[in-house]
């Protein structure tokens, strides 16, 4: 996954995955932690690969 700047500045932070998962196994909908590029450190995405939600509007929390 690319990772655009704005993005990680914009992003929750993570010093660790598992506490990133931790979050995201709390949220109401689907998050998944990753390892972002430029701070090293973990974010969480509500896009999952290959998978759409069925839903077509996005969630409005996802802990910005
Ligand atoms: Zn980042």
């Amino acid at each position: 996954m690319k990772t655009r700047p704005g993005i990680c500045n914009h992003k929750k932070r993570f010093g660790s995955r598992s506490e990133a998962e931790y979050v995201a196994g709390r949220a109401p909908f689907t998050l998944r932690a990753y390892c972002c590029d430029l701070c090293k450190q973990f974010h969480l995405t509500s896009r999952t690969k290959g998978m759409k939600t069925p839903r077509a509007e996005m969630p409005r929390a996802r802990g910005d």
